[in-house]
């Protein structure tokens, strides 16, 4: 799960990280408020959304007046916000982060993410910061450093000097580094975080070493033990199939092509991705309903797969093992009986109680093609839907 910048800031304050002053706003007048009571004389208009690249695409202005940051809010609110990171239908601006403005020396890049080769954190830092780090990443990769840290020991001495050292910073900024790390470490790993970016940690010209940019990811498996965090979930950033999904617990990502795709287990999911591609296709979803699916949750799966505008056609691909085949068909049929099938369908049903399962589908009076294997099924479904 991930939040927005000003929650992050909110967080790593509350371990004694510095960041700079801020207040949230919904509105304009709250910006305004807000512009009031940080006094200026320089501002920082943030528009919060679940992407990076803000800063070049219009969403971050550092202004000098109240007047100036009334402007901002007014444009950036209710607008549409295209970055590198939102793609070409960009995010709807709802919500504002006015700060108080730094002045910067330097600006560098600082991120901690669970490594899972090593089963450390990684913290990975860059003297490039503010900028693409995927780029730098790829043009050179000389200027990234990577220090491991073993959560037995967490952050020593040692780790410090070595970032500093990476960092080209000077005893001052060494002593400021030491306590904002192991503030960093101990919110990564207290609050089950996946991934903390800071981008750009900053220098500012009263050499003060602080978090300018914060992106915080959490572990989802981890959440039950965080309602604090849990409450931060903003619904709107996420795509409203996949928060539907969530309810009924199954494992559904939204994706760009256009064949729905309900399968049980992630690698037969997986592998139906595949050979869709493999026919030329491109898959509107990975779903893996999961081994012990109930009717109303087959139901609910292949409702959210209708939902979708993008799909041309739909593939069921069900292995019965714990599943079974009759369940699935019975979820099928209550799902289409009560929202409709406008596009075709192709069903491939294998394993327990597949007679039965076959049956009710030859029973319910709909347009089904079914399908003996896997390969079969996905030439069947491209077919069905280049031909229509
Ligand atoms: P992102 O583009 O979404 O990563 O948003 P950031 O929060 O990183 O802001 C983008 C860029 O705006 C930063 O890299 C800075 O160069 C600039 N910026 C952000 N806050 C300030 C500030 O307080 N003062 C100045 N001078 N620049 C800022
Ligand atoms: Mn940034």
């Amino acid at each position: 799960m991930n939040i927005h910048e000003y929650q992050a800031k909110a967080v790593l304050r509350e371990f004694g990280v510095p960041v700079p002053n801020g207040i949230a706003a919904m509105s304009v007048d709250e910006a305004m408020k807000a512009a009031d009571k940080l006094g200026g004389p320089v501002w920082v208009v943030k528009a919060q959304i679940h992407a990076g690249g803000r800063g070049k695409g219009g969403g971050v202005k550092v202004v000098k007046s109240k007047d100036d940051v009334k402007k901002e809010a007014t444009r950036l609110l209710g607008s549409i916000l295209v970055t590198h990171q939102t793609g070409p239908h960009g995010k709807l601006v709802n919500r504002l982060y006015i700060e108080e403005g730094s002045a910067i020396d330097k600006e560098f890049y600082l991120s901690m993410l669970v490594d899972r080769e090593t089963s450390r954190v990684a913290v990975v830092v860059s003297t490039e910061g503010g900028m693409d780090i995927e780029k730098v990443a790829h043009d050179t990769p000389e200027k990234i450093v990577t220090v491991s840290v073993d959560p037995v020991e967490g952050i020593w001495p040692h780790h410090v000097r070595r970032i500093a050292k990476a960092l080209g910073l000077d005893s001052d900024l060494q002593k400021q580094l030491s306590p904002m790390l192991s503030g960093l470490y101990k919110a990564f790993t207290e609050k089950d975080m996946s991934l903390l970016e800071v981008n750009p940690l900053v220098v500012t010209k009263d050499k003060k070493l602080i978090c300018l940019d914060a992106k915080v990811g959490f572990d989802d498996n981890a959440l039950f033990r965080h309602p604090d965090v849990a409450a931060l979930r903003d619904v709107t950033e996420e795509d409203a199939k996949e928060t539907e999904a969530a309810k009924y617990d199954l494992n559904y990502v939204a994706l760009d092509g256009s064949i729905g795709c309900m399968v049980n287990g992630a690698g037969l999911a997986m592998a139906t991705m595949d050979i869709i591609k493999l026919y030329g296709m491109e898959p509107a979803n990975f779903l893996d309903v999961g081994g012990s699916a109930s009717k109303e949750k087959v139901a609910a799966a292949f409702k959210i797969i209708t939902s979708d505008p993008k799909v041309k056609g739909i593939l069921v691909n069900i292995f019965g093992g714990i599943m079974k085949c009759d369940v699935i068909a019975e979820g099928v049929v209550a799902a289409v009986k009560e929202v409709g099938l406008k596009v075709p369908l192709v069903v491939r049903l294998e394993g327990t109680n597949v007679e039965l399962g076959k049956k009710i589908i030859a029973s319910s009076g709909l347009n089904v093609t079914s399908a003996d294997d896997l390969d079969d099924a996905a030439q069947k479904i491209v077919k069905a839907v280049k031909g229509g």
